[in-house]
């Protein structure tokens, strides 16, 4: 085994005994990168000088004898939707080509406070649109497991590095279950915390209210060592919640018996690979043979949930997408213009991706006078229904068990011709963003070599028992 292929604790363990430094691990990364990247297509930059230097860095304090945090050393990659001081971030997008922020988004900051060492910036679709990865300026991201098939999106890039050892680790954001779902076809771990756990200052806005960061990793404790590291309250981001943090990765130590899991019968309708389905009612079994007991519970207005969701994420991404206008940031049309209304169109129209523009378009409508209330606001007060099911339903369970896709990792291509068909791959992770609740994907075998995932949902700001009953699983497994 390379030592890109290991884990991020076991890695630790071998730099506090002194057995590998930094530099190695960082090598080994990029010596995967070298071999796998012109097929698989993980990263937009790279940052091989930068990342080296890191690793010299931490080495030195290891030789000095500090104490080190359990991210030090440890090669990182981040979704280029995340501001990077002085790394060009570009959200996947041609209006963002050229540019480069002059700070950190917090989650950065953190993880690089912490001593982890940054490979580059993983490719991901569009302003995070997308459930494919193929929505990008530099082409789609390739599925490391079958490269003839999508890596699932928007996370994709960061998916598919941590999946090949092109990373350690990877940060990833979920608006709708973008880290989710591409952990689910890649076989990685997927964490989107509950709204307002991770600081979203300095990650580039798609729908604001259903945004969050969260971990990519191989291992359920790998992801708790990095939610550990991005996790807490920050004054810069109002949204963020003043709460205490746990350690993450103590919640591991707990055994999972006498826990009880619902499993919501919507979830499991026509729709459903069979395979997949089959695969999950494995994983339940195991759960429930070691202590972990079983109901049934019903979630009644989940099949609303996609229709709201694509008119609040649209809604809020017209909004937040009002700032590219050619003069702020990146790109602006070099087109013949007479006047600045004609700028904006044309840096608009040139910038912006095919299903940028129709999300623009979608969300302006919906909020338009005339529509807001019957779409809009309509849409709002379903949310309020969703989140009710979900806060009755876990009055009597720990948590929730569904699978994370409806599908298996399908081919490059196969589904770019029918936007409707892209976005139902989002049927059981958006009612999660709806309603702010914390939910992680975990590999429980495969089909026909395809990962599948299990999607795990928690009560809010208790990651703590997903993580356990996570971690649980995959001893049980191995
Ligand atoms: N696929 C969903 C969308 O396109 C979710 C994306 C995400 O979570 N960023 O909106």
């Amino acid at each position: 085994m390379e030592l890109c292929d290991k884990s991020a604790l076991s890695l630790a363990a071998m730099l506090r005994k002194r057995e590998v430094t930094s530099r190695e691990i960082t090598e080994s990364v990029f010596k995967r990168i070298e071999e796998r990247e012109k097929t698989i297509n993980a990263y937009i930059t790279t940052d091989k000088k930068g990342a080296l230097k890191q690793a010299d860095q931490i080495d030195k304090k290891f030789l000095k004898g500090e104490d080190l945090p359990l991210l030090a050393g440890i090669p990182l990659a981040v979704k280029d939707i995340l501001c990077t001081k002085g790394i060009r971030t570009t959200c996947g997008s041609k209006i963002l080509d050229t540019f480069v922020p002059t700070y950190n988004a917090t989650a950065v900051d953190k993880v690089l406070k912490d001593g982890a060492v940054i490979i580059g910036k993983t490719n991901m679709d569009e302003f995070g649109m997308g459930s494919s990865t193929e929505n990008s300026i530099i082409g789609p991201t390739r599925n490391p497991v079958d490269t003839q098939l999508v890596a699932g999106g928007s996370s994709g890039g960061s998916a598919a590095a941590a999946s090949s050892g092109e990373a350690i680790l990877a940060l990833g954001t979920d608006t709708g279950g973008s880290i989710r779902q591409p952990s689910a076809f890649c076989g990685t771990v997927g964490l989107k915390p509950t709204y307002g756990r991770v600081s979203r200052y300095g990650v580039i806005a798609y729908a604001s209210s259903l945004d969050q960061v969260g971990p990519i990793g191989r291992t359920v404790e790998d992801c708790a060592l990095l939610l550990n590291s991005i996790a807490g309250h920050d004054k810069l981001d109002s949204t963020s919640a003043d709460l205490p943090k746990p350690d993450f990765l103590q919640a591991l130590k707990k055994d999972i018996k006498g826990l009880k899991a619902g499993l919501p019968k919507e979830y499991f309708i026509e729709g459903l690979d069979q395979g997949i389905k089959s695969r999950i009612d494995d994983a339940v079994k195991l759960l429930e043979k070691n202590g972990v007991e079983i109901v049934e519970i019903s979630l009644p207005h989940t099949k609303y949930a996609v229709s709201v969701y694509y008119l609040i994420a649209t809604a809020e991404a017209s909004s937040n997408l009002a700032r590219y206008d050619g003069v702020k940031y990146g790109f602006r049309s070099d087109a013949e213009i007479q006047d600045s209304i004609m700028m904006y169109e044309a840096t608009r129209s040139e910038g912006f991706g095919t299903e940028v523009k129709r999300r623009i378009m979608l969300g302006t409508y919906v909020l338009s006078a005339g529509y807001y209330d019957a779409y809009y606001l309509k849409a709002q007060k379903i949310r309020s229904l969703i989140k009710n099911d979900f806060d009755k339903a876990l009055k009597h369970v720990d948590f929730i068990i569904t699978p994370t896709t409806p599908c298996l990792p399908f081919k490059i291509g196969e589904k770019m011709s029918d936007p409707l068909q892209m976005y139902l791959v989002d049927i059981y992770t958006v009612s999660l963003n709806l309603s702010g609740l914390p939910g992680m994907s975990i590999n429980c075998g495969n089909v026909n070599g395809l990962p599948v995932g299990m999607q795990l949902i928690g009560k809010a700001f208790d990651e703590e028992t997903i993580l356990r009953v996570g971690h649980g699983y995959e001893m049980l497994k191995s």
